[in-house]
């Protein structure tokens, strides 16, 4: 990075800080991940500068040569990856991405059908606390309370009531492979449109590890940034017989100036994401998330949602540990593991008695599945014995070692 020090030091010091901390920390947040420095070059660059709002060859101001072309190629590498007919690069967030779908589709009150926060789905899917809730009439569906899993009939049962317009399928905290084609035949019976938020599983649909929603999904939204490992942004894939709705919610409906040092820091990462070693990449990450789960699994205190994961993520239900979600993160921080507190899929109470681990950013630093178990092994010590000054000691020292084997290529 451009040594700014003398300029700005307050904020190149606490960028300095953040690079530290990312260094030393062992990263159990599923939504993040480390970029390669090619996508953060490609972010910090000089296309900063410009301005372009709209799309190539149709810009409203001059001097769009370079741009043009990044932003095509940005699409076309999304189209490539997903095997789309139809990508538009420019949504600036997973968030905007949703509300441009929103904006195409529907109109102010009309009913959509989505997964409820507590079962893990998205609060841009319809919560109350977001403009998603606030201007359509959002259902939810949940998981089934035995098997934690998406129950289907279930779904189905409540389609049926309803009678949404769009149909929300997709997570931020569920662990299992979706079947994307449950969701199209329950769609197609009550005549709504199926929207996929794929924006935690993209790069493990790039990889083909997971099923890809684009071929079943008459639109799919996701973030660029999660197991993606892109620079943070959103973007959309649909059919093409979508595509000048889609192209006029993004702009001018949602959005003006497009961020193209973002797209092409997008497109750099989507370039990434073709090549054969992203596969291996995304076939690690489910193997270190299953290691550390059935290292979980031999804890009678620390119990995983559902039983195990099939993708990146999964969520500990931390009851029996007598702690919250909250204190549970706070303490596995003061050792080095950063991770989030978590609302367990309970019809009601809401209670956040759990926290939510992943292992996109632990794989792409090299993290194998003898290092993940170690890791498992940490957090089940630390939180079984929140008060162990010496035995939170050694935790400390563990996760100083295994990052220090691990450093991050930057
Ligand atoms: N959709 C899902 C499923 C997410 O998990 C998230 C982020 O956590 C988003 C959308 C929102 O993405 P962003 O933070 O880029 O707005």
């Amino acid at each position: 990075m451009y040594d700014f020090s003398k300029e700005d030091p307050e904020i190149f010091n606490a960028i300095q800080q953040e690079h530290q901390r990312q260094d030393n920390v062992i990263e159990l947040i599923a939504s993040e991940n480390i970029a390669s420095q090619a996508v953060c070059a490609a972010q910090g660059s000089v296309l900063t500068n410009k301005y372009a709002v709209g799309y190539p060859d149709k810009r409203v101001y001059t001097g769009n040569e370079a741009i043009d072309e990044i932003d095509k190629i940005a699409k076309r590498r999304a189209e490539e990856l997903f095997n789309a007919e139809y990508a538009n690069v420019h949504p600036h967030s997973g968030s905007q991405a949703n509300q441009a779908v929103y904006a195409a589709f529907l109109e102010p009150g009309d009913k959509i059908l989505a997964m409820s926060e507590h079962a893990g789905g998205h609060f841009t899917h319809g919560q109350k606390h977001n403009f998603s809730g606030q201007l359509y009439e959002s259902h939810f569906y949940g998981v089934d309370p035995e098997t934690e899993l998406l129950d289907f009939e279930k779904i189905r049962e409540i389609a049926l009531e309803v009678q949404p317009k769009l149909i929300i399928a997709g997570a931020s905290a569920y662990s299992h492979v979706i079947d994307w084609t449950e969701f199209r035949k329950i769609a197609d019976e009550v005549g709504a449109i199926l929207m996929v938020d794929m924006a935690h599983i993209a790069g493990l649909v790039a990889a083909g590890v997971h099923p890809n929603p684009v071929e079943v999904a008459d639109v799919v939204t996701s973030t660029t940034h999660k197991t993606l490992r892109g620079p943070r942004g959103g973007l959309i894939l649909a059919k093409a017989k979508y595509a000048e709705k889609l192209d006029y919610a993004v702009f001018p409906i949602s959005q003006s100036g497009a961020l193209e040092h973002v797209i092409a820091a997008k497109a750099v990462a989507l370039g990434e994401a073709l090549q054969p070693s992203f596969h291996q990449y995304a076939i690690d990450v489910i193997k270190n998330a299953q290691a550390m789960a059935a290292i979980f699994n031999q804890d009678d205190k620390i119990r995983v949602v559902s039983g195990n994961t099939e993708n990146h993520e999964m969520t500990l239900d931390l009851n029996q540990t007598g702690l919250t979600g909250h204190q549970a993160a706070e303490l596995l921080y003061s050792v080095g593991i950063a991770t989030n507190k978590e609302l367990l899929p309970l019809e009601d109470g809401n209670t956040m008695e759990g926290i939510r681990i992943g292992t996109p950013t632990i794989t792409s630093r090299n993290f194998d599945e003898s290092d993940a178990e170690e890791v498992a092994e940490i957090i089940i010590k630390v939180l079984n014995n929140p008060s162990d000054d010496a035995l939170l000691n050694d935790a400390r020292e563990q996760v100083k070692a295994l990052v220090a084997s691990h450093p991050i290529n930057r």
